[in-house]
This record gives structure tokens, sequence and C-alpha cells, in this order.
């Protein structure tokens, strides 16, 4: 008998017929004598559509009434896929994040978890039943509801999967598991059979939507096994954990070339440009982002002024607190460039040189594609480049490492 967190995202509970397969796939495991947390996201595009309704009755949805009505997605799925194990013979129970104990600081729509009291979840366990946990949500210690951020009902799983010590933590989707490059973008992406937590990480912050990144790094500091399967198949998927030295020292291939791991871009993040009055007051810039949790991705310092990419949801934020800063004296000026976004190539030993760097900018060139920016790490090398030709620099980026190269 094993202790399994599965969790099933929006397109895995799209439609009532989606949630009898899964009802079906989860009594299996039931039946096979398995205790069971299933964590699920809303169905299909329920949380895009709230979000449209809020803007329809208001220009500037204040994030707490946001949390109250975009959690009501998850609500609705895991009532059905419990009533569906009902119909299936399963004990089941269907859990909010307040009612499991998830609990999380007071960032609205974008709060972290600070721990799991979970004792409904365990009692839920100890009574044979299948508990289904509302993902992306929580409650703070002042007992207001919040989300964790979009796409957050990945952590949701692996954050219940680390406090239970489950055995793994299945994360179903519409792909078969963690592809080279986005597999409805670029066909020729392959599948890995594992990817390791760090380069994970990189990816899924820099695009590859396929798991949140926080859940990636619960995974890694917990040690939670980890994979990325299809709910529609029994394809073994992707195993995400510690890199395995299989590789053997042939003496044929480059030991020492850079490996590349995926490309990607997201359309979810625009280049934020900020003028400072001093250097020294780019830890103010820090301490907002920080204290808001608004991302700073691939940031490059030089000359006075400070690029980076955050996330376009946030543009609101940003700007006001952007204009405080100006206000102030601490920031000369910024600017906002919304149609500039982040492609990257991932994968690791980068940093030895610039010869990485120097490549990617010469295939987008070879493409006509402008480079805005450009920034290099040991697992990442990023680019700023035009929305409208990111998906061309994506498959590009992908011909030259992953498919020429090997
Ligand atoms: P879910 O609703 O199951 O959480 P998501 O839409 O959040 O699903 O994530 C799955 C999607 O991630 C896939 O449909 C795929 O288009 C996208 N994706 C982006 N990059 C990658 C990648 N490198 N590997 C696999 N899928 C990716
Ligand atoms: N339903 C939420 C979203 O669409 C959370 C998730 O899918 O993980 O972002
Ligand atoms: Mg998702």
């Amino acid at each position: 008998m094993a202790l399994i967190v599965q969790k099933f995202g929006g397109t895995s509970v799209g439609s009532p017929e989606k949630i009898c397969l899964i009802a079906d796939r989860i009594s299996k495991s039931y039946y096979d004598h398995n205790q069971m947390v299933v964590v699920v996201s809303a169905m299909g595009d329920t949380t895009d559509e709230l979000i449209q309704l809020a803007q329809r009755v208001s220009v500037c949805p204040p994030h707490r009434e946001m949390d109250m009505l975009l959690t009501a997605g998850e609500r609705i799925s895991m009532s059905l896929l419990s009533m569906a194990l009902a119909d299936r013979k399963v004990l089941a129970i269907s859990l909010t994040g307040s009612q499991s104990g998830i609990i999380t600081d007071q960032s609205h729509r974008r709060a972290r978890i600070l721990k799991i009291l979970g004792d409904r979840v365990r009692a839920g366990l100890s009574n044979n039943k299948v508990v289904i946990v509302a993902g992306f949500q929580g409650v703070s210690e002042s007992r207001e509801v919040t989300t964790l951020g979009r796409g957050g009902s990945d952590t949701s799983a692996v954050a219940l999967a680390a406090i239970l010590r489950a055995d793994r933590c299945e994360i179903y989707t519409d792909v078969d598991g963690v592809f080279s490059a986005d597999p409805r973008r670029v066909p020729q992406a392959k599948l890995w059979k594992r990817v390791s937590h760090d380069v994970m990480v990189e990816l899924a912050t820099r695009g590859a939507g396929v798991l949140h990144p926080r859940s990636v790094e619960l995974a890694k500091q917990y040690q939670v096994p980890l994979r990325v399967k299809n709910s529609l198949n029994d394809h073994e998927g992707t195993m995400i954990g510690p890199r395995k030295s299989t590789q053997k020292a042939d003496g044929e291939s480059d030991m020492e070339e850079f490996g590349v791991t995926g490309t990607t871009f997201d359309s979810n993040k625009f280049l934020v440009r900020v003028k400072l009055s001093r250097s020294t007051v780019l830890n103010s810039l820090w301490d907002l982002a920080s204290h808001l949790h608004l991302s700073v991705v691939a940031p490059v310092f030089s000359e006075g002024e400070v690029w980076f990419f955050s996330d376009r949801e946030a543009e609101g934020e940003w700007r006001r607190s952007l204009e405080e800063l100006v206000r102030d004296g601490f920031i000369q000026s910024y600017r906002l460039c919304m149609e500039t976004v982040p492609l990257s190539v991932v994968g690791d030993r980068f940093s030895q040189d610039g010869k990485a760097l120097y490549e990617v900018i010469s295939v987008l060139e070879k493409e006509n594609i402008q480079v805005t920016l450009g920034s290099a790490s040991a697992l990442a090398i990023t680019v700023g480049v035009s929305q409208n030709r990111a998906e061309d620099g994506v498959k590009a980026l992908h011909k030259e490492f992953l498919e020429d190269r090997v």
C-alpha cells in the first residue's frame, strides 16, 4: 500500500466526461489498496473566465475579492469529482484549501504556503477515504481566503505530498510529460524521461507552464518523488528528480560542451527597465518585489540601469510602485516594455564562457529576430525579443540545439 498524491489540471477535469474518466483512474488506484489524496484545478478555462467576469464589473478588482471569486473554480471540480467517485462506490470527501489547513501568508493572488495542518486530510485517509483537495488555494492566519498564483495547484499537490510524506506525487496533465519545448508549438519537441530539479525550475520560471516553479522547488527541498504524466494514457511520463550519473565518459563526445534541455518563451511576462538614481537603491527595488511577491527573472544591471522580466498580471502593481519610487527620488525613470518577452535556452554548463550566449544571439540574428537584452547563468540563457517573433525564435533555437546537433 502506498500513499499517492495525484493532481489533475484544468484540461484533465475540463468536462463531465473527463471527470468520469479520472474517477475511473482514481478508483483503480484505490481498489489496488493505495491511500489517495487528489488535488484538482478548476475545470478547463474556468479561472480565465472568472477573471474576465470580474473585469466586466470592475476596472481594478480588489485582490481579496478576486481570491474569493477564483477559489470557486476549484470548488466546482472537487465536488463533482467526489460525486463521480461516490457513483463508483469509492468513499471520498472533498475539502477546500482552508478545510485542509493550508495556511498561507496574506498576499492575495500570490500567497506563499506557511504550513499545512492537514488534520482533516489525515482523518479522511484513516477512514479509508479518497481525500480530494481544492488546488491553488489556502487561508491566511487571519482567516482570509488566498490563492497561490496562476498554475499554483501543482504547488498545493507537492506541498501536501511533503507534509504527508507521500510515497509519490503525480501531476496529471494534457501532454505526456516534460518536453524539450512546448509540444503544442514545436511538434519536433522530445519527451524527457528525467529532468533535474534545477533545470526544471529554470524551464518553469521561463515559461514552460507544465509545472509551477514553486512545486519543483518544494519537491527538491522535501525530497518528494515527482512525476508529470498524461491523464489520458498510461505513458510513464517524466520524473523530476536528482540527476542520475549513468552517462559514461567514452572519449568521443565533448565532455565539457554545454547541454540543452529545452527552449521556451513566456508571453505572460514583459520587460521592466528602471533607471536608478544611485546603484544603492537597487535594494529598495528588490525589497519591493519580494514584499509583493512579484517575480524578477533574468535581471541585468548596467550603467545605472536595471532590466528584468516580470509577470504581465502584475503590470498595475509595478506601475504604481515604480511611480512611488520616482516620486520619492529613488529612481529617475522607468519603462514597461509590454511587447518584449523572455526567450530562453535552458540546460547546463552555460557559464563557462560567452559561447552559448553568442550562439543563441547568432541563431536569432539569422532569423532576423532582434534581441533587446541577453543574460547568461549556469543553467539558462535568456534574451528579450518581440512578442510576435518569440514563437519563431523558440523553433529556431530548438532546431539548432535539439534537432541539428544531436
Ligand atoms: P494543467 O491544466 O494540467 O495544469 P497546463 O496548461 O498548466 O496544464 O500545463 C500543460 C501545458 O504546458 C501543455 O499543454 C503544454 O502546452 C504546456 N507546455 C509548455 N512548455 C512545455 C514543456 N516544455 N513540456 C511540456 N508541456 C509544456
Ligand atoms: N486554476 C488555477 C489557474 O488556472 C490554478 C491551476 O490551474 O493550477 O491558474
Ligand atoms: Mg498547470
